[in-house]
């Protein structure tokens, strides 16, 4: 933020009109209007963990801002796998947007940002809702002093033939309803009295590919519900006739996990004789019903699960080819130690759609994104007080997984552990990170509930697959 120092802009329409308005309106009104003007306007794209966490730190007095995303809640990721089957409700692990920008007076608006035009200073939105007439949603400017890009990434498919169209994601909390629904569809299929041997051995075939947190600790939360649940409410199927497959394209899953560790969490699967780890596997295909490895070999699925790596947003992919914006590994914005994106005055990036070109290991991940999103606003605040603040440093915490059966693997520079105890640490440490009171509070709730009276398996909507 060298360099740049950042004061109130003067008002001159404001003032203009000042004389006019104030016959009209009370005085204090009119102040506070044109304060709420003179105020230098940042704009933050996305509500994830990078930007959520910049506008719960910003100072409400020294900007006046505006968040544009087309999904009007943060989501707290960590806890998604557990959604997908039911441990947790879907709405405990989300908080709306506005009850913090409502709280600071800030600004909404649900749209996506399509474009950026630096030099006059506007981004270009588009409604992310539908007119009444069902056609796409109205396109329109917002300006800006300061634009902080923080709009995560998309899963990336690796171009991999029939994933899109085939496959789910578990990025956001509509994947993890699908994933839901299609997980009770398959149970509900298979007991069709029509069901071929065949047929029933494919439907309950749930194949995962990709062994990186997500995808592990989605075979967990799958392993327990087919464990206790599934074998509780859908008697009459045969017993031990569901199976996961874990398919992982490298030689071990979890690979930025400790060794042991990874392992552990291999064994932990051998263990329950539901999740089965398939490494050194390429997928080349999906198909309707089925995936091709290379080499040839076909596998039925009931239900796949797609997630390994990162891809750039659409946004992204424009700024680069359009505008020739930057990019690391063709995914995320080039930043500097100050996360402003290089080569650009008052366009700053952070979170998965950020890559530090002095750090650049800095993982992908919602405690990077929050790091930084805690950084960006100490130097908005810093900034408008007219100081400077030191570079951004990553401060590496540690990861941790759970793995199903009680079982997680706690990794810290300081501690390694897997087991039970791993897995209290696990929920107590994810439980103080929830961000509202409401979902601390909603969270155990749920926890409480599945241990008492299982999971619900009612399907009320359709999933992608029907
Ligand atoms: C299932 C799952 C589990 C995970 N578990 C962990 C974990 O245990 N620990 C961990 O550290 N990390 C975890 N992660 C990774 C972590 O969630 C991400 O690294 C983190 O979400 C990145 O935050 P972000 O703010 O950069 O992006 P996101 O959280 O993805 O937020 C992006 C925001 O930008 C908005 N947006 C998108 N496009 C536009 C646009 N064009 N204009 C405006 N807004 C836009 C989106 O709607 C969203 O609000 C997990 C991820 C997943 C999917």
């Amino acid at each position: 933020m060298r360099g740049i120092r950042m004061g109130r802009i003067s008002s001159m329409p404001a003032l203009a009109v000042r004389e006019v308005t104030m016959r009209r309106m009370g005085t204090w009104q009119v102040l506070a209007r044109q304060y709420a003007t003179q105020k230098e306007k940042v704009v933050v794209l996305g509500c994830g963990w990078a930007g959520f966490r910049f506008i719960k730190d910003l100072d409400k007095d020294n900007y006046d801002v505006y968040v544009v995303s087309p999904r009007n809640h943060f989501l707290f990721t960590p806890m998604l796998a557990s959604t997908t089957v039911g441990t947790i409700e879907f709405r405990s692990i989300l908080e709306p947007v506005r009850t913090e920008t409502s709280k600071k007076g800030f600004h909404y608006i649900n749209a996506e940002c399509v474009d950026i035009d630096e030099d006059s200073g506007k981004i270009r939105c588009k409604s992310a809702i539908a007119d009444s007439a069902g056609k796409e949603g109205k396109e329109f400017d917002v300006p800006f002093h300061h634009l902080v890009v923080s709009v995560g990434c998309l899963p990336n498919t690796f171009g991999v033939p029939g994933v899109e169209e085939n496959a789910f994601f578990l990025k956001e909390v509509g994947d993890a309803q699908k994933i839901r629904q299609r997980i009770i569809e398959v149970l509900e299929l298979a007991r069709m009295p029509s069901v071929t041997d065949e047929e029933l051995k494919r439907l309950l075939h749930f194949v995962i590919v990709g062994g990186g947190p997500t995808g592990v600790e989605f075979a967990g939360e799958l392993g327990d519900f087919i464990r206790t649940d599934m074998q509780k409410l859908f008697k009459n199927l045969p017993r031990n006739s569901a199976k996961v497959t874990l398919f992982q394209s490298t030689d071990k899953i979890l690979a930025m996990f400790d060794k042991n560790l990874s392992e552990k969490a291999v064994r932990q699967f051998e263990k329950s004789h539901i999740v089965d780890v398939r490494t050194n596997c390429q997928v080349e295909s999906i198909d309707k019903e089925k995936i091709t490895l290379k080499g040839g070999e076909e596998i039925p699925y009931g239900l796949c699960v797609w997630s390994t790596g990162i891809g750039p947003r659409p946004l992204l992919r424009h700024l680069q080819q359009k505008q020739g914006y930057e990019m690391a590994r063709g995914t995320r914005l080039v930043v500097d130690d100050h996360l402003r994106v290089k080569g650009r005055k008052n366009v700053y990036a952070l979170g998965d759609c950020a890559a530090m070109e002095s750090q650049p290991d800095i993982p992908a991940t919602a405690q990077a994104a929050q790091q930084q999103g805690k950084f960006l606003a100490a130097e908005f605040n810093a900034m408008a007080g007219g100081s400077d603040i030191k570079p951004f440093r990553f401060n590496n915490l540690g990861m941790m997984a759970y793995v199903g059966g009680y079982v997680s693997l706690f990794d810290t520079p300081q501690l390694k552990m897997a087991g039970l105890t791993a897995w209290f640490a696990w929920r107590s440490v994810y439980l103080t990170k929830l961000g509202s009171i409401k979902n601390k509070f909603q969270v155990p709730f749920d926890w409480t509930k599945t241990l008492l009276f299982g999971r619900d398996v009612t399907l009320f909507t359709k999933s992608k697959a029907s």
